[in-house]
């Protein structure tokens, strides 16, 4: 039993939502199983070993606010009180105390729900003489829905990813290195309905092969949020990066060069159809992050730039992308065509107007642009599970 709180709030478009939810939930499986919506439930049978392995990818569905395995039944009280002693008989272990549950969408079932659990918390209580009730903190919380197709009984409540269904809110260009933080910017607005398409930008040969990876496996593992893949642009961006480096003061190259990430960016976001970019830039985090930057670099292009990592801590960023695997993938320690043509000490502060005067100097710089793009790779990378 699947359910998805954001989305049952949401009056004016709920049935395309639920239909999104649906089709995401079947892409994530990767084949088409017997899933179907019930008033605001989906209900998913687990009709096999594979099924049940597959349900464990639910926390990877945006939209989904918590699962559980249920038993389904009739609605007739024998049959709800035999799934129930049988979920009890398998979770007895190492309880003692425990609570009946029961929410009714079905109106005319014969008792309240107040009545229906104090009715099996008797009948429990006579097959399992040593349980207690307690309404305050049970070891063992029994959950009763007695809904228009049936009854079902679950205990554990699995918690979703919550957010809206990937694909509800249009699409998105996530600018990606090898770090920790855009991947966890990409993530936050999967979890907000944005479809992710990621652009890498690599600098070889200072770039190598295995930093070229890293950013592959961290696309296949924010894949799962992704109904199962994610395409990924790489852009060659050595020449421009070399010009750059020789064109302007030291100090602004880092501000240039992520002014032509964005412009290279918003040219792929247009053939791709994506309405944003997205990066992983943050307040303050590192010297060259300031207002007066962000707004230089988003200045080099019309697309709307978003960062959803502005206004958290690295120890926040962190713990998210623990949580979302790819912080071990970030971490391993191969360069980024950044840190390679990273000034020692890059402006806090730049004007639009100053950058577009310096960019003058740097020879054949559209040329150079047009020639990036022309020669992207693009991948659709599958996720691991
Ligand atoms: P991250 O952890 O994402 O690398 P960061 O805090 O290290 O972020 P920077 O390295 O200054 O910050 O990069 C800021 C943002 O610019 C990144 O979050 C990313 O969105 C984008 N970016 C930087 N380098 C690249 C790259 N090689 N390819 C694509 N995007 C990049
Ligand atoms: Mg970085």
């Amino acid at each position: 039993m699947i359910r998805y709180g954001e989305i049952g709030l949401k009056g004016r478009n709920r049935s395309d939502f639920e239909k999104r939810l649906l089709e995401n939930i079947k892409t994530t499986f990767g084949k088409e199983v017997d899933i179907h919506i019930r008033h605001k439930r989906l209900i998913l049978p687990v009709v096999d070993e594979e099924t049940l392995k597959l349900y464990e990818r639910l926390r990877f569905v945006a939209g989904i606010q918590s699962y559980s395995l249920a038993y389904m039944t009739d609605r007739s009280k024998d049959q709800i009180l035999k799934a129930i002693i049988e979920l009890v008989e398998n979770e007895k272990d190492g309880v003692s105390t425990f609570k009946v549950e029961t929410r009714r969408s079905y109106k005319k079932f014969p008792w309240s729900s107040m009545e229906f659990s104090a009715l099996m918390g008797e009948e429990i209580l006579k097959r399992f003489p040593y349980l207690k009730v307690n309404l305050k903190e049970p070891d063992l919380l029994i959950g009763v829905e007695i809904r228009e197709e049936g009854a079902y009984v679950f205990t554990e409540k699995a918690k979703g990813m919550g957010g809206l269904p990937v694909g509800s809110s249009g699409k998105g260009m996530v600018l990606l290195s090898g770090g920790i933080d855009s991947p966890v910017a990409a993530w936050m607005m999967m979890k907000r309905g944005v479809r992710i398409e990621a652009v890498h930008f690599a600098s070889p040969p200072y770039t190598g092969e295995q930093a070229r990876e890293k950013v592959f496996d961290i696309c296949r593992v924010l894949a799962r949020y992704s109904n199962g893949f994610l395409t990924l642009h790489i852009v060659p961006f050595t020449k421009l990066q070399l010009s750059i480096h020789r064109s302007v003061p030291t100090k602004y190259s880092l501000v240039a060069q992520r002014r032509a990430m964005v412009r290279i960016a918003e040219k792929l976001a247009s053939r791709r159809r994506a309405d944003v970019l997205i990066t992983g830039e943050n307040l303050g985090q590192v010297g060259s992050q300031t207002i007066e930057n962000m707004k230089t670099i988003s200045s080099a292009a019309s697309i709307m730039v978003l960062r959803p990592l502005v206004g958290l801590d690295k120890q926040e960023i962190i713990a998210l992308a623990r949580t979302l695997e790819t912080y071990e993938i970030s971490i391993r320690p191969f360069e980024d065509c950044c840190t390679i043509f990273v000034p020692k000490h890059p402006a806090t502060r730049s004007t639009p107007e100053l950058l577009e005067n310096l960019e003058k100097n740097i020879p054949d710089y559209e040329k150079l642009i047009e020639e990036a793009i022309e020669n992207v790779e693009t991948f659709d990378v599958e996720a691991v599970w």
